[in-house]
Protein backbone atom coordinates (compact mmCIF):
# COMPACT_ATOMS: atom_id res chain seq x y z
CA UNK A 1 0.00 0.00 0.00
CA UNK A 2 1.50 3.03 -1.13
CA UNK A 3 0.73 6.98 0.59
CA UNK A 4 0.23 8.64 -3.02
CA UNK A 5 0.55 7.12 -6.88
CA UNK A 6 1.29 9.99 -9.09
CA UNK A 7 -0.14 9.43 -12.42
CA UNK A 8 2.24 10.85 -15.17
CA UNK A 9 5.92 12.15 -15.55
CA UNK A 10 5.79 15.29 -17.23
CA UNK A 11 6.59 18.53 -15.56
CA UNK A 12 3.95 18.55 -13.04
CA UNK A 13 4.15 14.51 -12.11
CA UNK A 14 7.78 15.07 -11.52
CA UNK A 15 7.46 18.10 -9.50
CA UNK A 16 4.45 16.23 -7.31
CA UNK A 17 7.27 13.45 -7.01
CA UNK A 18 10.16 16.24 -5.83
CA UNK A 19 7.55 17.33 -2.98
CA UNK A 20 6.40 14.34 -1.87
CA UNK A 21 9.68 12.56 -1.97
CA UNK A 22 11.23 15.23 0.30
CA UNK A 23 7.84 15.38 2.14
CA UNK A 24 8.78 11.32 3.24
CA UNK A 25 5.84 10.11 1.39
CA UNK A 26 5.90 6.30 0.25
CA UNK A 27 5.28 7.89 -3.18
CA UNK A 28 5.62 5.61 -6.96
CA UNK A 29 5.06 7.42 -9.96
CA UNK A 30 3.49 5.50 -13.11
CA UNK A 31 4.90 7.14 -15.70
CA UNK A 32 3.51 5.81 -19.68
CA UNK A 33 6.47 6.50 -21.37
CA UNK A 34 10.22 5.25 -21.13
CA UNK A 35 11.53 9.11 -21.22
CA UNK A 36 10.20 11.14 -18.35
CA UNK A 37 8.93 14.64 -19.17
CA UNK A 38 5.49 14.06 -21.07
CA UNK A 39 4.74 16.84 -23.60
CA UNK A 40 7.94 19.08 -23.66
CA UNK A 41 10.26 16.23 -24.55
CA UNK A 42 9.17 17.55 -28.43
CA UNK A 43 10.09 21.15 -27.57
CA UNK A 44 12.44 22.47 -28.85
CA UNK A 45 13.67 25.35 -27.33
CA UNK A 46 12.26 26.45 -23.73
CA UNK A 47 12.42 30.34 -23.21
CA UNK A 48 10.22 30.80 -20.27
CA UNK A 49 10.73 28.55 -17.39
CA UNK A 50 12.65 30.43 -14.87
CA UNK A 51 16.07 29.56 -14.34
CA UNK A 52 16.87 28.86 -17.82
CA UNK A 53 17.15 31.74 -20.38
CA UNK A 54 16.77 28.66 -23.31
CA UNK A 55 16.72 25.15 -22.76
CA UNK A 56 15.76 21.80 -25.00
CA UNK A 57 12.56 20.69 -23.46
CA UNK A 58 14.01 17.39 -23.56
CA UNK A 59 17.14 18.98 -21.23
CA UNK A 60 14.84 20.29 -19.33
CA UNK A 61 12.82 17.02 -19.02
CA UNK A 62 16.16 15.10 -18.16
CA UNK A 63 17.12 17.34 -15.08
CA UNK A 64 13.59 17.57 -13.20
CA UNK A 65 13.79 13.61 -13.87
CA UNK A 66 17.88 13.53 -12.39
CA UNK A 67 16.20 16.00 -9.39
CA UNK A 68 13.19 13.63 -8.61
CA UNK A 69 16.20 10.39 -9.30
CA UNK A 70 18.05 11.87 -6.46
CA UNK A 71 15.53 12.50 -3.88
CA UNK A 72 14.86 8.48 -4.19
CA UNK A 73 11.41 8.89 -6.48
CA UNK A 74 10.03 5.61 -7.02
CA UNK A 75 9.35 4.79 -10.76
CA UNK A 76 7.61 2.39 -13.00
CA UNK A 77 6.77 2.22 -16.64
CA UNK A 78 3.47 0.75 -17.12
CA UNK A 79 -0.04 2.31 -18.72
CA UNK A 80 -2.82 2.24 -16.84
CA UNK A 81 -5.83 0.82 -17.25
CA UNK A 82 -8.66 1.19 -15.00
CA UNK A 83 -8.66 3.31 -11.80
CA UNK A 84 -10.86 3.03 -8.51
CA UNK A 85 -10.78 6.01 -6.91
CA UNK A 86 -13.88 5.32 -4.36
CA UNK A 87 -13.11 4.96 -0.54
CA UNK A 88 -9.58 5.05 1.43
CA UNK A 89 -8.17 2.12 -0.47
CA UNK A 90 -7.74 3.33 -4.11
CA UNK A 91 -6.62 0.46 -6.70
CA UNK A 92 -4.53 1.98 -9.84
CA UNK A 93 -4.69 -1.65 -12.14
CA UNK A 94 -2.30 -1.20 -14.93
CA UNK A 95 -1.90 -4.57 -17.56
CA UNK A 96 0.75 -5.57 -15.34
CA UNK A 97 -0.38 -5.01 -11.60
CA UNK A 98 -2.75 -3.69 -9.72
CA UNK A 99 -1.29 -0.36 -7.16
CA UNK A 100 -3.33 0.05 -4.20
CA UNK A 101 -2.44 3.55 -2.47
CA UNK A 102 -4.04 6.16 0.14
CA UNK A 103 -4.13 9.09 -2.27
CA UNK A 104 -3.68 9.50 -6.06
CA UNK A 105 -2.11 12.56 -8.24
CA UNK A 106 -3.39 12.48 -11.63
CA UNK A 107 -0.99 13.82 -13.99
CA UNK A 108 -1.81 12.33 -17.19
CA UNK A 109 -1.36 15.57 -19.21
CA UNK A 110 -2.71 15.98 -22.49
CA UNK A 111 -2.09 14.75 -25.93
CA UNK A 112 -2.56 16.64 -29.92
CA UNK A 113 -6.03 17.05 -30.96
CA UNK A 114 -6.46 15.66 -34.43
CA UNK A 115 -8.26 17.80 -37.13
CA UNK A 116 -10.77 15.23 -38.67
CA UNK A 117 -10.37 15.95 -42.37
CA UNK A 118 -10.05 13.91 -45.28
CA UNK A 119 -6.37 11.93 -46.13
CA UNK A 120 -4.78 12.89 -42.26
CA UNK A 121 -5.70 9.23 -41.06
CA UNK A 122 -4.71 7.35 -44.20
CA UNK A 123 -1.45 10.18 -44.32
CA UNK A 124 -0.45 9.66 -40.69
CA UNK A 125 3.30 9.23 -40.66
CA UNK A 126 3.34 9.25 -44.58
CA UNK A 127 3.69 13.51 -44.28
CA UNK A 128 1.37 14.13 -41.57
CA UNK A 129 3.05 14.77 -38.30
CA UNK A 130 2.04 16.24 -35.03
CA UNK A 131 5.80 16.27 -34.03
CA UNK A 132 7.62 19.29 -35.53
CA UNK A 133 10.93 18.60 -33.77
CA UNK A 134 10.60 14.66 -34.02
CA UNK A 135 10.07 14.82 -37.77
CA UNK A 136 10.86 17.70 -39.24
CA UNK A 137 14.43 16.49 -40.05
CA UNK A 138 12.89 14.46 -42.83
CA UNK A 139 11.57 17.90 -44.68
CA UNK A 140 15.19 19.11 -45.15
CA UNK A 141 15.05 21.66 -48.10
CA UNK A 142 11.28 20.76 -49.17
CA UNK A 143 7.66 22.40 -48.47
CA UNK A 144 5.87 21.99 -45.71
CA UNK A 145 2.62 23.43 -44.22
CA UNK A 146 1.82 23.95 -40.31
CA UNK A 147 -1.90 23.88 -39.54
CA UNK A 148 -2.33 26.27 -36.18
CA UNK A 149 -2.12 29.78 -34.56
CA UNK A 150 -1.23 29.00 -31.22
CA UNK A 151 2.46 28.87 -29.49
CA UNK A 152 2.79 25.09 -30.87
CA UNK A 153 1.80 26.03 -34.29
CA UNK A 154 4.28 28.87 -34.57
CA UNK A 155 7.26 27.56 -32.59
CA UNK A 156 6.56 24.80 -35.14
CA UNK A 157 6.57 26.60 -37.57
CA UNK A 158 9.65 28.87 -36.45
CA UNK A 159 11.41 25.38 -35.99
CA UNK A 160 10.58 24.41 -39.73
CA UNK A 161 11.84 27.15 -41.23
CA UNK A 162 15.71 26.27 -40.17
CA UNK A 163 15.54 23.41 -42.42
CA UNK A 164 12.53 23.36 -44.68
CA UNK A 165 12.62 25.34 -48.34
CA UNK A 166 9.79 27.33 -47.49
CA UNK A 167 6.61 27.37 -44.35
CA UNK A 168 3.00 28.07 -45.08
CA UNK A 169 1.05 28.50 -41.94
CA UNK A 170 -2.58 28.04 -42.25
CA UNK A 171 -4.53 29.59 -39.59
CA UNK A 172 -8.66 29.65 -39.50
CA UNK A 173 -8.60 33.67 -38.07
CA UNK A 174 -6.85 36.59 -39.35
CA UNK A 175 -4.77 36.91 -35.54
CA UNK A 176 -2.57 34.64 -34.53
CA UNK A 177 -3.37 33.30 -30.88
CA UNK A 178 0.36 32.54 -29.96
CA UNK A 179 2.42 34.55 -28.05
CA UNK A 180 3.37 38.07 -29.28
CA UNK A 181 7.37 37.21 -28.73
CA UNK A 182 6.33 33.89 -31.02
CA UNK A 183 4.97 36.13 -33.79
CA UNK A 184 8.17 38.58 -33.86
CA UNK A 185 10.22 35.54 -34.24
CA UNK A 186 7.83 34.49 -36.84
CA UNK A 187 7.75 37.53 -38.81
CA UNK A 188 11.38 37.56 -39.01
CA UNK A 189 11.78 34.55 -40.89
CA UNK A 190 11.96 34.72 -44.64
CA UNK A 191 10.95 31.24 -46.22
CA UNK A 192 7.00 31.53 -44.35
CA UNK A 193 3.83 32.61 -46.03
CA UNK A 194 0.95 32.80 -43.89
CA UNK A 195 -2.99 31.35 -45.32
CA UNK A 196 -4.80 33.40 -43.23
CA UNK A 197 -8.39 32.82 -42.70
CA UNK A 198 -8.66 29.47 -43.67
CA UNK A 199 -8.58 25.99 -43.01
CA UNK A 200 -7.35 22.60 -44.23
CA UNK A 201 -10.22 21.15 -46.52
CA UNK A 202 -8.36 17.74 -47.33
CA UNK A 203 -4.71 16.26 -47.72
CA UNK A 204 -3.91 14.12 -50.68
CA UNK A 205 -1.52 12.40 -51.62
CA UNK A 206 -0.33 8.95 -53.67
CA UNK A 207 0.65 6.72 -49.98
CA UNK A 208 2.41 10.06 -49.50
CA UNK A 209 1.54 13.97 -48.66
CA UNK A 210 1.71 15.56 -51.97
CA UNK A 211 -1.14 18.69 -51.69
CA UNK A 212 -3.27 20.25 -48.78
CA UNK A 213 -6.42 21.95 -50.16
CA UNK A 214 -7.28 25.04 -48.07
CA UNK A 215 -10.54 26.51 -47.99
CA UNK A 216 -10.93 30.44 -47.12
CA UNK A 217 -13.13 31.19 -44.11
CA UNK A 218 -13.86 34.34 -45.75
CA UNK A 219 -15.30 33.47 -49.35
CA UNK A 220 -15.22 29.63 -49.30
CA UNK A 221 -12.83 29.23 -52.23
CA UNK A 222 -9.99 26.62 -52.53
CA UNK A 223 -6.31 26.81 -52.50
CA UNK A 224 -3.81 23.79 -53.88
CA UNK A 225 -0.68 24.04 -52.14
CA UNK A 226 1.70 21.42 -53.15
CA UNK A 227 4.11 20.27 -49.92
CA UNK A 228 5.51 17.25 -48.39
CA UNK A 229 4.69 17.80 -45.09
CA UNK A 230 2.10 18.82 -42.92
CA UNK A 231 2.35 19.54 -39.37
CA UNK A 232 -1.24 20.03 -37.42
CA UNK A 233 -0.96 22.21 -34.23
CA UNK A 234 -4.61 22.65 -33.57
CA UNK A 235 -4.37 22.49 -29.51
CA UNK A 236 -4.53 19.57 -27.13
CA UNK A 237 -6.68 17.12 -25.62
CA UNK A 238 -6.88 15.61 -21.83
CA UNK A 239 -5.73 12.23 -21.61
CA UNK A 240 -8.88 11.45 -19.59
CA UNK A 241 -10.30 8.87 -20.74
CA UNK A 242 -9.49 6.18 -18.23
CA UNK A 243 -10.96 8.52 -15.17
CA UNK A 244 -14.44 9.35 -17.30
CA UNK A 245 -17.73 8.72 -14.75
CA UNK A 246 -14.66 8.58 -11.82
CA UNK A 247 -14.38 12.26 -11.02
CA UNK A 248 -15.52 15.34 -11.82
CA UNK A 249 -14.65 16.95 -15.58
CA UNK A 250 -15.88 19.92 -17.37
CA UNK A 251 -17.38 19.24 -21.30
CA UNK A 252 -13.44 19.28 -22.71
CA UNK A 253 -12.47 16.21 -20.55
CA UNK A 254 -10.75 18.47 -17.79
CA UNK A 255 -10.68 17.50 -14.78
CA UNK A 256 -12.01 19.86 -11.79
CA UNK A 257 -9.88 21.56 -9.55
CA UNK A 258 -8.51 24.89 -7.74
CA UNK A 259 -4.93 25.64 -7.24
CA UNK A 260 -4.52 23.08 -4.70
CA UNK A 261 -5.15 20.36 -6.76
CA UNK A 262 -8.60 19.25 -4.93
CA UNK A 263 -10.60 17.10 -6.65
CA UNK A 264 -14.36 16.25 -5.92
CA UNK A 265 -13.21 12.61 -5.02
CA UNK A 266 -11.36 12.61 -0.91
CA UNK A 267 -7.56 11.41 -1.81
CA UNK A 268 -7.95 12.23 -5.37
CA UNK A 269 -5.76 15.43 -6.51
CA UNK A 270 -5.34 16.86 -10.06
CA UNK A 271 -2.48 18.56 -11.75
CA UNK A 272 -1.00 19.93 -14.87
CA UNK A 273 -3.20 20.07 -17.96
CA UNK A 274 -5.23 17.66 -16.97
CA UNK A 275 -6.75 19.98 -14.89
CA UNK A 276 -9.37 23.00 -15.42
CA UNK A 277 -7.17 26.14 -15.68
CA UNK A 278 -6.75 29.38 -17.58
CA UNK A 279 -2.83 28.99 -18.11
CA UNK A 280 -1.55 25.43 -19.76
CA UNK A 281 2.15 26.08 -19.13
CA UNK A 282 5.39 24.11 -18.05
CA UNK A 283 5.50 26.30 -15.09
CA UNK A 284 1.91 26.59 -14.31
CA UNK A 285 1.90 22.29 -14.18
CA UNK A 286 4.99 22.25 -12.18
CA UNK A 287 3.56 24.66 -9.88
CA UNK A 288 0.62 22.27 -9.84
CA UNK A 289 2.46 19.14 -9.04
CA UNK A 290 3.87 21.02 -5.84
CA UNK A 291 -0.08 21.94 -4.92
CA UNK A 292 -1.27 18.68 -5.49
CA UNK A 293 1.51 16.74 -3.78
CA UNK A 294 0.93 19.33 -0.47
CA UNK A 295 -2.75 19.12 -0.52
CA UNK A 296 -1.95 15.27 -0.30
CA UNK A 297 0.27 15.36 1.80
CA UNK A 298 -2.97 17.53 4.17
CA UNK A 299 -4.79 14.58 3.23
CA UNK A 300 -2.79 11.89 4.69
CA UNK A 301 -2.21 13.50 8.01
P1 LIG B 1 -3.91 26.24 -28.49
O1 LIG B 1 -3.26 27.36 -27.76
O2 LIG B 1 -5.24 25.77 -28.04
O3 LIG B 1 -3.99 26.67 -30.03
C1 LIG B 1 -4.62 25.84 -30.97
C2 LIG B 1 -4.67 26.56 -32.31
O4 LIG B 1 -5.27 25.70 -33.26
C3 LIG B 1 -5.47 27.86 -32.26
O5 LIG B 1 -4.84 28.83 -33.04
C4 LIG B 1 -6.82 27.43 -32.83
O6 LIG B 1 -7.44 28.46 -33.55
C5 LIG B 1 -6.41 26.34 -33.81
N1 LIG B 1 -7.44 25.33 -33.97
C6 LIG B 1 -8.10 24.63 -33.00
N2 LIG B 1 -8.96 23.76 -33.54
C7 LIG B 1 -8.85 23.91 -34.88
C8 LIG B 1 -9.49 23.29 -35.99
N3 LIG B 1 -10.39 22.33 -35.82
N4 LIG B 1 -9.14 23.70 -37.23
C9 LIG B 1 -8.24 24.66 -37.40
N5 LIG B 1 -7.60 25.29 -36.41
C10 LIG B 1 -7.90 24.91 -35.16
O7 LIG B 1 -2.98 24.93 -28.52
P2 LIG B 1 -1.39 24.74 -28.51
O8 LIG B 1 -0.72 25.74 -29.37
O9 LIG B 1 -1.14 23.31 -28.75
O10 LIG B 1 -1.00 25.04 -27.01
C11 LIG B 1 -1.59 24.27 -25.97
C12 LIG B 1 -1.24 24.92 -24.63
O11 LIG B 1 0.17 24.82 -24.39
C13 LIG B 1 -1.58 26.41 -24.62
O12 LIG B 1 -2.02 26.75 -23.34
C14 LIG B 1 -0.27 27.06 -24.94
O13 LIG B 1 -0.15 28.38 -24.44
C15 LIG B 1 0.72 26.12 -24.26
N6 LIG B 1 2.03 26.19 -24.93
C16 LIG B 1 2.89 27.13 -24.50
C17 LIG B 1 4.11 27.28 -25.11
C18 LIG B 1 5.06 28.35 -24.65
O14 LIG B 1 4.77 29.06 -23.71
N7 LIG B 1 6.23 28.53 -25.28
C19 LIG B 1 4.45 26.46 -26.19
C20 LIG B 1 3.54 25.51 -26.63
C21 LIG B 1 2.33 25.40 -25.99
P3 LIG B 1 -8.05 29.76 -32.78
O15 LIG B 1 -6.88 30.60 -32.42
O16 LIG B 1 -8.95 30.36 -33.80
O17 LIG B 1 -8.80 29.23 -31.60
Amino acid sequence: MYDLIIIGSGPAGLSAAIYATRAKLDALVIEENYVSGGQIINTYEVENYPGFSIISGFDLATKMREHADSLGAKFVTESVKEVELEGDVKKIITEDNTYETKAVIIAAGASHRELGCPGEEELKGYGVSYCATCDGAFYKGKDVLVMGGGNTAIEDAIFLTRMANKVYVVHRRDELRADKVLQDKLKECKNVEMVWSSVIDRIEGEGKVERVITKSKKDGSERTIEVSGVFIAVGITPKSDVFKGKIEMDEGGYIKAGEDGVTNTPGVFVAGDIRTKPLRQIVTAAADGANAATSAQKFLS
